[in-house]
């Protein structure tokens, strides 16, 4: 099957590769039809590794995915040849301890797409657990379904934090997480998300995902000043930090207001300081996300009632044919792009 195939590091290729999976009776197989580029794929591209996971054999990219159903397993029930999907990309031991627990995301032996050694799904199939396939209501495209994937970053962020309607949030980094972000901490009720960054054009797509999104460019502007006034001095009540930057998660602490909390989101490249003493003076609860777990039947539903909107996020879209061109426009993308699609079997 015509794959994307980083084949080593800076060397892309479109060509046949058939990771040969058989249909077992819990699987579903998925006909793919739209796949989003993460910056994850970027990295495998230009670094042919992300920490302790090294591309040492040709592999196919991507893993935010949506596509139809083509064939099911014997022994599925809740999906049929035809119903329009988003997948889960990790996939978990079910007797994992960490799966017991309800903590899949964090089970060791997870196999998740376009990770070495394990193959993602910019080519025309893939066979797939149903239990990790998720129906996408009519009125939800396949480029909407595709952003379940990152969305679901923003999500599991929101239930990290338990937030309450009607709190004030920080979002450090504008790039897609911290859109993705964005939306879900309007959705649980935030009054107001302060969405930071440097990059004047990166804001102005924060502000198109609602009225209650407030966004401040930390290098023309004074970040603490605006919080105090925002929030009467007091401090915003949760910082999802976003941004992986040392300077900027260092701050964290001095943003969160008293019993506040800070979810840690972004990645930094290295070990970072914090100022552990500031945090422990307000009781600050800190939170971390890896991945995500039990958020996409709900990301659909709300997909689905229209009770949150990914278009703006949508920038760039690609045919299958034109997917190195894709990825190495997502090396330097302008900075008004937030996520760049890939669109399969048009
Ligand atoms: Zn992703």
């Amino acid at each position: 099957m015509k794959s994307l195939v980083l084949e080593r590091k800076d060397e892309l290729r479109i060509r046949d590769l058939d990771p040969k999976e058989s249909l077992g009776p819990a699987d579903v197989r998925i006909a793919i039809k739209t796949v989003g580029v993460c910056g994850s794929d970027v990295h495998y591209y230009t670094h042919g590794a992300i920490g302790p996971f090294v591309v040492r054999e040709p592999m196919i990219l991507g893993h935010e995915a949506a596509g139809i159903i083509e064939e099911v397993g014997s022994a599925v029930q809740n999906l049929k040849v035809g119903d329009r999907v988003c997948m889960e990309p990790g996939i978990p031991d079910p007797q994992s301890r960490a799966s017991r627990l309800g903590l899949y995301n964090l089970d060791p032996a997870v196999r998740f797409w376009a990770t070495p050694p394990v193959h993602g799904v910019l080519r025309p199939s893939v066979v797939h657990p149903a239990a990790f396939t998720f129906k996408l209501p009519d009125n939800v495209s396949y480029a909407a379904g595709a952003m379940v994937e990152p969305l679901a970053v923003g999500f599991h962020a929101i239930s990290k934090a338990r937030l309450t309607p009607g709190a004030i949030a920080l979002v450090t980094g504008a790039g897609p997480i911290g859109m993705v972000t964005a939306i879900a901490a309007l959705s649980a009720g935030c009054a107001r998300v302060i969405v930071t960054d440097v990059v004047d054009e990166k804001l102005a797509v924060a502000r198109k995902l609602g009225p209650a999104v407030m966004t401040v460019n930390v290098r023309s502007q004074d970040l603490k000043s605006i919080i105090a006034r925002e929030t009467d001095g007091w401090g915003v009540d949760v910082v999802f930090e976003c941004s992986g930057a040392a300077e900027v998660i260092a701050d964290t602490v001095h943003h969160g207001c008293p019993g506040g909390a800070i979810v840690f989101v972004g990645m930094p490249v290295k070990p970072v300081p914090l100022d552990v003493v500031i945090a422990q003076t307000k009781e600050l609860r800190i939170e971390h996300v890896f991945r995500y777990a039990h958020v996409y039947p709900r990301i659909v539903a709300l997909l689905g009632s229209n009770q949150i909107n990914v278009d703006a996020l949508i920038t760039d879209t690609y045919a299958f044919e034109d997917a190195i061109e894709a990825f190495d426009y997502a090396v330097r993308p302008k900075p008004s792009s937030v996520k760049i699609q890939i669109e399969l079997g048009r």
